[in-house]
């Protein structure tokens, strides 16, 4: 069966940056299987994948744009500190992450990540980790399958 529309496909996948740097990978006994065509993966994947079917070794070369988006330095913002509600202060730290309202478009939320922080000062950042960041997938296409009804309905894989 080919790789389409409203289908769940299981992948294997490495995940290594122009660097041949390895980023991410799925573990043997845990492969990633995903409903096709409703973006549960990133656009420029999801479209390298399309037609392919299980048995089929994919390799594609993603660009930022179709993937985590451009780095965007206008997202690294230092925010004083008590700009942050009190009982949330003592819980900053780097890594932490949280979600608030996007400064670029109002109405929309954007998670943003603690960098470093001061006692005046937090710097956080709302670009993803892999923004700006040329993505190269090795993917091996194990089982491609329709989705069932549930599946269909939860716009997800079960
Ligand atoms: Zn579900």
């Amino acid at each position: 069966m080919k790789i389409g529309q409203d289908r769940i496909v299981t992948i294997g996948y490495q995940l290594t940056d122009e660097k041949g740097q390895v980023l991410d990978r799925s573990s043997e006994d845990a492969p990633l299987a995903y409903l096709h065509g409703r973006g549960n993966i990133i656009p420029g994947l999801e479209r390298a994948l399309e037609g392919h079917e299980s048995g089929e070794r994919v390799e594609v070369e993603v660009p930022p744009e179709e993937a985590y988006g451009a780095y965007d330095p206008e997202l690294d913002l230092a925010v004083p500190l008590d700009a942050f509600p009190e009982e949330v202060r003592g819980q900053l730290e780097p890594g932490v992450r949280f979600q608030t309202q996007d400064p670029r478009q109002p109405g929309e939320e954007r998670v943003f990540t603690v960098r470093e922080l001061n006692d005046q000062q937090v710097h956080v950042t709302g670009n993803h980790p892999l923004a700006g960041v040329t993505l190269f997938f090795a993917i091996d296409v194990l089982e491609v399958r329709e989705a069932r009804p549930d599946e269909l309905e939860h716009g997800h894989a079960h």
